[in-house]
């Protein structure tokens, strides 16, 4: 269908070498998009390379900091160099430091919320010249079933989460004008490696994603290529400012 196509298009994904952001850059690749490939980890990226390759897309990783602000310039300026455009962005980088809210340093504190909330809006910000120069865009946030409940465990990531959605709002509402529509996708439970660490720090987590998921199962990377297709191709051009859950069910039972 020609509403999904993303022949022609590139799209970036931060922290695209592994889990939820690879699943998206997969079926994003799938659908004809070009992909940037922008982690820490250089094996990781390489591997990321080498497995969208197959699929037949055009892949290339710039790594990135998100820290890091000149890192994320660099990015964007690094794929329209390499890439000649930049359609889509992916703000899907993110991490959790597990404690109790009283144990924080204010270093963690800050380093879970510029990993997760500031570099989106960096990257973001940075993005936007290169839309409006190609005449529009997507941005596509990385929220959390945390964006709405919270958590003892999940103070600074909570936070993050939360803000992420109000950021998207705010700037779909700045740039809507400009044929740029930012959006986010709120997870539930996936199995990937940042909860692999969770199931083993917090006892029990298995099993109450299990009763609490009405799909009764964690969700997998392969959940998020159609939903962040949908969000990157002109089928979703009169969407922005949404939240989409992608939770099987979790955030709506009673
Ligand atoms: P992973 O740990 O597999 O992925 C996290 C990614 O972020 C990695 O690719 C990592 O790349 C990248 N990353 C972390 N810090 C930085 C940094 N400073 N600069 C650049 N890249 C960075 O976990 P998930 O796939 O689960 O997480 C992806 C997103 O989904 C996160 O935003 C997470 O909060 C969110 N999410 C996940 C849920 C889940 O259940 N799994 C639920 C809800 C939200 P590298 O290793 O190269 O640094």
């Amino acid at each position: 269908m020609k509403a999904f196509d993303l022949k022609g298009k590139v799209a970036v994904v931060t922290g695209g070498n592994g889990g939820i952001g690879l699943g998206m850059a997969r079926g994003m690749a799938e659908a004809g998009a070009a992909i940037v490939v922008a982690g820490r980890d250089a094996a990781k990226n390489a591997a990321a390379v080498a497995e969208l390759a197959v699929l037949g897309a055009r892949a290339i990783a710039i790594p990135v900091d998100v820290l890091d602000e000149a890192s994320c310039k660099a990015l964007i300026a690094g794929t329209v160099r390499e890439l000649g455009r930049l359609d889509i962005l992916v703000n899907n980088a993110g991490i959790n430091i597990r404690k109790a809210p009283q144990g924080y340093s204010a270093a963690e504190w800050h380093r879970v919320l510029d990993t997760n909330l500031t570099s989106a809006f960096l990257c973001s910000q940075a993005a936007y010249p290169e839309m409006l120069r190609t005449g529009g865009g997507k941005m596509i946030n990385i929220g959390s079933m945390m964006s709405i409940f919270g958590a003892s465990f999940a103070t600074a990531y909570a936070a993050s989460k939360g803000g992420l959605v109000q950021m998207t709002k705010a700037l779909a509402t700045a740039w809507a004008k400009d044929n740029i529509q930012v959006n986010a996708i709120l997870p539930g439970w996936i199995d990937t490696a940042l909860t692999r660490r969770a199931r083993e720090d917090v006892p029990g987590l298995h099993d109450n994603v299990l009763h609490r998921t009405p799909a009764k199962r964690w969700g997998e990377p392969g959940d998020f290529a159609g939903v962040a297709v949908f969000l990157a191709s002109p089928a979703s051009d009169f969407v922005t400012g949404a939240s989409i859950a992608v939770d099987g069910g979790y955030s709506i039972q009673g």
